[in-house]
């Protein structure tokens, strides 16, 4: 009975301590779990976010449903990030602040990035609506300089060299600046061999305000001496229109480049130094010229004038008709009433005026037979002046 009563006495002592003993484990395993949830909490949430970040910065979408797909997985209600925001009441209070910032972080990142792929999507849709300047253009195939432009530019070229200027006037002209005050008196015979094309013109009656297609580039010429003192030096290039019936040799449009020199004691032997100039320059240093009396209404004395032909040099061809020489150009110093007509003192000037065809020597410089081919634009025909 000693033995049970001592056992008892062992229990009833120590009882209270065992109890708060128990206790005390209790409190410091809770204290652990709870401790160890917490720190899993923010462990899950903290990585989850980085991992949703790096997603997001790395998104991209081909099309608009695309990126809606991704409003709707990350930024919706029922998103990701949404569902990461629901979760922050488990954080633990101590880290609330640190896991709140970054949740945010990662709202306003998504945000972001979401807008800057919608902002392409709309620059992309207004590109395709407009053209792209900066494509590369579909290779072109590169022309070749016409015949006619070769010559003419060669023509002003040697012209210019010795202080002619070029001059530009109408196609479209009246009666007066064409025929009246280059001395073609009305109803003269010689308004026959520059028959035209009239825009505006009264039946049966020949006016000064007739409207017509210029017959010779002429017209630039009386614009000029009405509008310029003298001293005068132009050359004056340009499209002309006869009423002629279209044939190999004869065409309704031709092209023209006269030149005018008023000045003071200007002769006849000047107008022949610059033809042969002229013709030395166009066809080669051993080129010859002749002058043949000829009559045209606006030059008092008028001539023609022949160079030696460049095919056989002069000893006779087909071309020349055996004669050797081929024609090329009118020519002539300046009639006293032309001058007058244009308010110049003709007793105090003198000048010369020339006037070629840019056909006809293209014809002499490179064998085109036939007139048409030259306004009929075949390449055929134009690539063989590729080389000129
Ligand atoms: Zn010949």
């Amino acid at each position: 009975m000693q033995e049970i009563e001592i056992l008892y006495d062992l229990v009833k002592n120590y009882l209270h301590f065992s109890i708060f003993f128990i206790i005390f484990v209790c409190f410091l395993c809770e204290s652990a779990f709870y401790c160890f949830v917490n720190i899993y909490t923010f462990m899950s949430i903290s990585e989850r976010i980085s991992g949703l970040l790096s997603q997001i910065e790395s998104m991209s979408a081909a099309n608009a449903e695309e990126l809606e797909a991704l409003r709707i997985k990350y930024l919706s209600k029922k998103g990701e990030i949404a569902a990461l925001f629901s979760e922050f009441r488990n954080v633990p209070n101590e880290q609330k602040k640190e896991v709140g910032a970054q949740l945010n972080a990662l709202k306003d990142k998504a945000t972001e990035r979401m807008n800057c792929l919608k902002d392409q999507f709309e620059q992309a849709t207004q590109l395709q609506d407009k053209p792209d300047l900066t494509r590369t253009p579909d290779p072109i195939a590169l022309g070749t300089r016409h015949p006619l432009s070769l010559v003419r530019e060669e023509i002003i070229d040697i012209f210019a060299r010795i202080g002619f200027v070029v001059a530009d006037g109408p196609e479209v002209e009246d009666d007066q600046h064409v025929f009246g005050m280059l001395n073609f008196a009305p109803e003269h015979p010689a308004r026959d061999m520059q028959d035209t094309f009239f825009i505006e013109k009264e039946q049966g009656v020949q006016k000064p305000t007739d409207i017509l297609l210029r017959t010779h580039t002429s017209s630039v010429q009386t614009r000029v001496m009405t509008q310029q003192k003298p001293p005068i030096r132009v050359l004056c290039p340009g499209r002309v229109y006869r009423n002629e019936a279209i044939s190999a040799r004869a065409h309704c449009f031709f092209h023209q480049i006269e030149g005018l020199y008023i000045d003071k004691n200007v002769s006849f032997a000047d107008l022949r130094e610059v033809l042969l100039y002229l013709a030395k320059e166009l066809f080669g240093q051993e080129t010859k010229i002749r002058l043949r009396p000829s009559y045209f209404p606006f030059t008092e004395p008028s001539a023609e004038m022949d160079i030696s032909c460049n095919i056989c040099g002069g000893t006779g061809c087909s071309f020349c008709k055996g004669t050797g020489w081929v024609e090329i150009l009118g020519c002539g110093m300046v009639d006293p009433n032309v001058l007058e007509s244009c308010g110049i003192d003709s007793k105090v000037y003198s000048g010369y005026a020339f006037g070629l065809g840019v056909e006809r020597v293209t014809n002499l410089k490179y064998r085109v037979k036939d007139l048409r081919l030259f306004s009929e634009n075949d390449v055929r025909f134009l690539r063989q002046f590729e080389s000129c």
